[in-house]
């Protein structure tokens, strides 16, 4: 049996109640000491140690908690442990610096058009972006998350296919990791969404979940047993490349009939009776309309059709009992999530046999994958700071 040393269990416990301030935010030192099953005088050497380093602050709490000396609160300064978040999509990118606790303390985007989404054009805006934002707060990111909507090796982040992009075997982590000049993991965007709903969202507390990202293509990230779900080498959650429509629409991917060639972007557009091309701000501002439509399900046709029958697919194979809908399925008309997660508690087995999948809109709008992204920086970094 191995016996942990004194300065390892002592980094493992800081680590912990780093990780209890950051997700849960302020706490007391008695609350603390409640959850991480310590004593106060432990509690109290951890506490001043991260104190000292700047990384927390304790202030006597506001409301007195009854009788005798208040216990003192601890509050994560989101300054001093700070990381990158990327998030690159289809039409355009965003980078975030986020700070202990998960606020976002500023942010940039730029359109990604034409050569701008050339690999390498995507590494040096972001470098310099990020180096821009960094000076302008005087902050220093300490390690980098970065969300791309593909096909990601999670050891090295190499992405091996990201189609929308028309992205192949980029080394994006290995080639980010160089120009910032802090670890970086990069991840699926589906897969960060599914984190930062895990973490900040819907899914908090959740057992088993399931997020699906829906802009130009479609995916699903996976919350399994409490955990998010990696695959064997990253790889997982290709959900919108089920088959669902044998002799259908080709798809990027090279096969037909995939689920995201009748419920991606496209597919929206159609059923919105928009053309083919052209700002998301029209698929936003129909669906607003529809939104006050009388049978808004009517009005989407063989759209809604194509959802559920991906949905009762992805909650029959995984068996989740939340699925989160991300970016544009969030903004979708109630009445049609209501009439899918009716429909999928009909059609899947699996939902009868639990009582009932959930089926809701994302409640962390536009920032999910920014966040996530964050939220995998950090999951490496407390352990260090
Ligand atoms: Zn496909």
């Amino acid at each position: 049996m191995s016996v942990a040393r004194p300065d390892e269990v002592r980094r493992f416990n800081r680590a912990s109640l780093l990780r209890i301030l950051h997700v849960s935010g302020p706490a007391t030192r008695a609350a603390l000491a409640t959850e991480l099953g310590l004593n106060r005088s432990t509690i109290k050497m951890l506490v001043d140690g991260l104190a000292g380093d700047g990384v927390v602050e304790e202030r006597v709490p506001r409301i007195p908690q009854g009788a005798g000396r208040p216990s003192l609160l601890v509050l994560p300064q989101a300054q001093a442990v700070v990381v990158l978040a990327v998030d690159i999509q289809v039409e355009h990118a965003s980078i975030a610096l986020v700070g202990l606790g998960g606020q976002i303390l500023g942010r940039n985007s730029w359109n990604l058009r034409g050569r701008g989404r050339d690999p390498d054009e995507v590494v040096t805006h972001v470098a310099e972006s990020a180096a821009l934002l960094a000076q302008d707060l005087d902050l220093h990111p300490i390690a980098a998350g970065i969300s791309v909507p593909g096909v990601i090796r999670r050891t090295d982040g190499l992405v091996h296919t990201a189609s929308n992009l028309g992205w192949t075997e980029v080394p994006l982590g290995e080639r980010m990791g160089k120009v910032l000049g802090v670890p970086v993991v990069i991840g699926n965007d589906a897969e960060l969404g599914a984190l930062a709903e895990f973490v900040r969202g819907l899914g908090r507390g959740a057992s088993d979940a399931v997020f699906v990202s829906a802009e130009i293509g479609v995916g699903g990230g996976l919350i399994a047993e409490g955990e998010p779900m990696r695959g064997s080498v990253g790889y997982l959650g290709e959900i919108g490349h089920m088959t669902v429509h044998p002799g259908g629409r080709e798809c990027h991917c090279g096969n037909v009939g995939c689920w995201e060639t009748e419920v991606g972007e496209a597919a929206l557009r159609r059923a919105l009776g928009l053309a083919e091309f052209g700002p998301r701000g029209a698929i936003v501002a129909e669906l607003r309309e529809l939104q006050r439509d009388s049978d808004p399900v009517a009005r989407l046709g063989d759209y809604v059709d194509w959802l559920i029958l991906g949905l009762v697919n992805v909650v029959n194979i995984l068996g989740p009992e939340l699925v989160v809908l991300g970016d544009m399925f969030a903004i979708l008309p109630d009445a049609v999530v209501r009439a899918a997660q009716a429909e999928v508690r009909r059609r899947s087995m699996v939902s009868r046999a639990h009582g009932g999948v959930r089926i809701e809109k994302s409640s962390l709008g536009a920032d999910v994958k920014l966040l996530g992204a964050a939220e995998a920086a950090f999951e490496d970094v407390l352990t260090t700071v």
